[in-house]
C-alpha cells in the first residue's frame, strides 16, 4: 500500500539519483534555485513534450509560439504588471527576515509582531515581483526591462503576427513553453515557489458570447489531461476564486488544486480573461487588435480562455504522486509508479551474469531497444538489486538475459508495479515494451 510521502523523502530522492540538486551547491547553495540532474531533465522533456502534444497536436486550431523573455517596457504597463503585481511585504527590524503579510498569522501581523522572533516588524509595503536589468552598456531609465513573469504576454503582443501569418480563425489558441521569473519570498517547499521557473500556457482566443462554453471546455480537458499523466484523480481538485480572489479583468477563475504533502495548493489556472489583454496591447500600442469575422463581418477584440501551469511545479506533482514504498520480503522497496510515458528510462536490460557471452547478448538487445525507447544496461550486482535500482527512478520494464535465452531466444521481461515477470521471444519485445507504455493504467486512486 501507498506509504506517505514527505519533502524530505522525496528531496533525498531526487539529489541521490539525480533528478534536481540545490542550484550552486559547492558554494553553499542558492535559496530557492534548483537545478535538473540527468534524470529530472529527462522527466521535465517528457511532460513538457506531453503538454504539447495534448495542447497542439491534437488540435488543429492551436499553434505554437517562442516569445523573447525581454520585451518592450510598455508591455508590462499594458498588462497592469507594472501596477499591481506585487506582494504585500513586512520586515522584522530586529531579525531582518522579510514576509509576505498575507502568508503570516494574523494575531503577528495585527500587532506588527514578527513570527521568528517577536521583533518589531515594519507596515506591508507593496513589492513589485519583477526582475529588473538593462539593456546595453548604460544603466539609465532608458535602458530599463524587466524578466518577463508570465509567458502569457508574448502571446498576447504576437496575437496579429499570429492570425496574419496562420490564417487561423477565431475560435483559435496559442501555446507556449517557457522560463519565467519572479521575485518571490519562497517558502521551504522544495521546488514548489522559485523565483524561475517553467510555465506551460494556451491562450484561447474565442468570440465572446462563446465564453461560458469554451471555459467549461478547458476546465474538462485539463482536469482530464492529469488522469493521462497518471495522476491519481482523488489528489486533484477544482478550487474557484471567490470574488476576492477573482482578478478585476477575470470573470470567472478556477485552479486546478493538488494535495501537496504540506496541503491542498494551486497546479494549474484557468481564467476567463475577457477581452481585457488585447484592449489594454491596443490601448497602450496604438494598434487595431480586433478580429473581423470574414463570414458575418462582424469586428470584435475576442475573449480569452488562458491556462497556465508551471512545468516545473508539474515535475514536483509528478514526482510526488509516483513516490511509493512498500515492504517486499522483509526488505523496504522504493518505487515511483511514474506514467511509462514520463519515466526517464523505459527500459533496463540485464545480464544475469557478465559472463559465458550473456553481456553481449543483453548490450545486443539494449542496443536494438534505443531506436525506439530509452534503455538503461546494467550488469553491476545482484539482479535483486538492479531491480530495486530502476524501481527507485519509475523504469517500468526490465529485461533479463539468462542461459535459457541462449537456448531458445527468450528474455524475463519484469514489470515495475506488479513485479511480475514473464517470459517473451526477443523479436516480441519492442511490441511488448509498446502495448505496455500504451496500455498503462496506474492502480489505486
Ligand atoms: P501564486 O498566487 O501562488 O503566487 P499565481 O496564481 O500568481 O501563483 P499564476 O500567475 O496563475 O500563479 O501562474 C500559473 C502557474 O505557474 C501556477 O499555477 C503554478 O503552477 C506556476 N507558478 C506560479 N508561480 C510559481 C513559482 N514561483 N514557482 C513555480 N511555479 C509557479
Amino acid at each position: 500500500m501507498e506509504a506517505d510521502v514527505t519533502m524530505d523523502k522525496l528531496v533525498s530522492l531526487c539529489k541521490r539519483r539525480g533528478f534536481v540538486f540545490q542550484s550552486s551547491e559547492i558554494y553553499g547553495g542558492l535559496s530557492s534555485a534548483w537545478d535538473y540532474g540527468p534524470l529530472g531533465f529527462e522527466l521535465k522533456n517528457r511532460i513538457q513534450s506531453f503538454w504539447w502534444r495534448e495542447m497542439t497536436q491534437l488540435h488543429d486550431n492551436i499553434v505554437g509560439l517562442d516569445a523573447s523573455i525581454l520585451m518592450h517596457p510598455r508591455v508590462w504597463e499594458a498588462s497592469g504588471h507594472v501596477e499591481n503585481f506585487t506582494d504585500p511585504l513586512v520586515d522584522c527590524k530586529r531579525c531582518k527576515l522579510r514576509f509576505r503579510a498575507d502568508q503570516i498569522p494574523e494575531e503577528n501581523l495585527e500587532k506588527l509582531e514578527c513570527p521568528k522572533c517577536g521583533g518589531q516588524l515594519t507596515e506591508p509595503r507593496n513589492f513589485n515581483l519583477m526582475f529588473k536589468t538593462h539593456i546595453g552598456p548604460v544603466e539609465d531609465d532608458g535602458s530599463a526591462v524587466v524578466l518577463r513573469p508570465e509567458t502569457a504576454q508574448g502571446i498576447y503582443i504576437n496575437f496579429r503576427n499570429v492570425l496574419q501569418s496562420s490564417r487561423q480563425k477565431i475560435p483559435f489558441g496559442i501555446a507556449q513553453v517557457g522560463k519565467v521569473f519572479r521575485n518571490e519570498i519562497t517558502t521551504k517547499n522544495f521546488t514548489f515557489r522559485t523565483c524561475e521557473f517553467e510555465q506551460m500556457e494556451m491562450q484561447y482566443f474565442i468570440h465572446p458570447s462563446e465564453d461560458l462554453k469554451w471555459f467549461d471546455f478547458w476546465k474538462q480537458t485539463r482536469i482530464d489531461y492529469y488522469e493521462k499523466l497518471g495522476i491519481r484523480s482523488g489528489k486533484l481538485r477544482f478550487h474557484r476564486h471567490s470574488a476576492d480572489e477573482l482578478a478585476h479583468y477575470c470573470r470567472d477563475a478556477y485552479d486546478i488544486q493538488y494535495e501537496y504533502p504540506f496541503g491542498w495548493q494551486e497546479l494549474e489556472g484557468i481564467h476567463n480573461r475577457t477581452d481585457y489583454d488585447l484592449k489594454r496591447h491596443s490601448d497602450y500600442s496604438g494598434k487595431d487588435l480586433s478580429y473581423l469575422d470574414e463570414v458575418s463581418r462582424e469586428r470584435y477584440i475576442p475573449y480569452i480562455i488562458e491556462t497556465s501551469v508551471g512545468l516545473t511545479r508539474t515535475v514536483l506533482i509528478v514526482l510526488l504522486d509516483a513516490y511509493d514504498e512498500e515492504q517486499v520480503e522483509g526488505e523496504k522497496r522504493v518505487v515511483l509508479r511514474l506514467h511509462p510515458r514520463l519515466a526517464p528510462v523505459t527500459v533496463g536490460v540485464f545480464p544475469l551474469v557478465k559472463k559465458d557471452g550473456l553481456a553481449d547478448m543483453a548490450r545486443e538487445i539494449a542496443q536494438s531497444l534505443k531506436e525506439e525507447f530509452t534503455t538503461f544496461y546494467d550488469q553491476g550486482g545482484a539482479i535483486g538489486r538492479r531491480y530495486r535500482r530502476q524501481d527507485e527512478i519509475g523504469t517500468p520494464f526490465c529485461v533479463t538475459v539468462d542461459y535459457q535465452t541462449k537456448e531458445d531466444n527468450t528474455v524475463t521481461v519484469r514489470f515495475r508495479d506488479s513485479m511480475e515477470q514473464t517470459r517473451i521471444r526477443v523479436d516480441e519485445l519492442a511490441a511488448c515494451i509498446d502495448s505496455g507504455v500504451k496500455a498503462y493504467e496506474r492502480v489505486g486512486q
